[in-house]
């Protein structure tokens, strides 16, 4: 990857000046671009794209998409100019829906660790995937014939007023499978995997944004718990 992601080790980071390696067009008023470096988190892991603008000298774009694909950073930008290699720029996300994502991204996690103290993940559902955009949700392989909506809740809100420190690194998968209270198959082994850590519980691997700590997720409201065809969905939302 050509770029360096910054939000990886600083969630908070709101703007950032970086250099632009490479522009394709992408329809009419649209071109995308690498950055050498970048506040703009990619969609994926669950989280949403970050949205924002790019400034340089006499030339601005907004950034409505960000993606990763090929093992590269994609910002999708809409200009009037076409943007050129080499220019300077200045970028800024918009934070309030970052901060928004960010919350419901790590409230996911609140859940999902509240589900393992609880003693039924990962061995009886099985954690599959997330959701935490705008239906925010948590899959499970295996479903319970027990109502456990008001105990995640209660588990998870215990969590948020011990306001639990989240802290990330990277590290070698021989280390995180130490700390680790479950991995997901196929991880690389080739190089150092991000961990998110939340403290006093355990860790997991993950790639997105993280508040610093449980407290600033604020109450957590589990929404609804549903099977479906062998699955256990948790859907859940967050008061800010
Ligand atoms: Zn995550």
């Amino acid at each position: 990857m050509k770029t360096k992601p910054l939000y990886l080790d600083d969630s908070y980071l709101k703007d950032m000046n970086a250099e632009v390696l490479e522009v394709l067009p992408e329809g009419e008023g649209q071109h995308r671009m690498i950055l050498d470096q970048t506040v703009f988190y990619p969609m994926g892991g669950g989280q949403a794209t970050d949205q924002g603008e790019l400034k340089g000298d006499n030339w601005s774009g907004e950034v409505y998409q960000v993606i990763n694909r090929d093992e590269e950073i994609w910002h999708f930008v809409k200009t009037t100019n076409t943007p050129t290699v080499g220019m300077k720029v200045h970028g800024n996300i918009n934070w309030d829906r970052r901060y928004k994502n960010m919350k419901l991204h790590s409230a996911g996690h609140v859940i999902d660790f509240a589900m393992f103290l609880l003693g039924l993940s990962p061995k009886t559902l099985v954690p599959m995937k997330a959701d935490h955009n705008k239906n925010p949700h948590i899959v499970y392989q295996g479903v319970l014939t027990e109502d456990i909506k008001q105990k995640l809740e209660d588990k998870s809100n215990e969590l948020v007023s011990q306001n639990l420190k989240f802290t990330w690194y990277f590290q070698p998968l021989e280390d995180l499978q130490k700390e680790a209270i479950y991995l997901i198959p196929g991880l690389p082994t080739n190089k150092p995997l991000r961990t998110l850590k939340l403290e006093g519980i355990g860790a997991v691997a993950d790639g997105g944004t993280q508040v610093k700590n449980t407290g600033e997720v604020g109450k957590i409201k589990i929404e609804s718990i549903e099977k479906e065809e062998g699955l256990t969905l948790v859907r859940y939302s967050i008061a800010g």
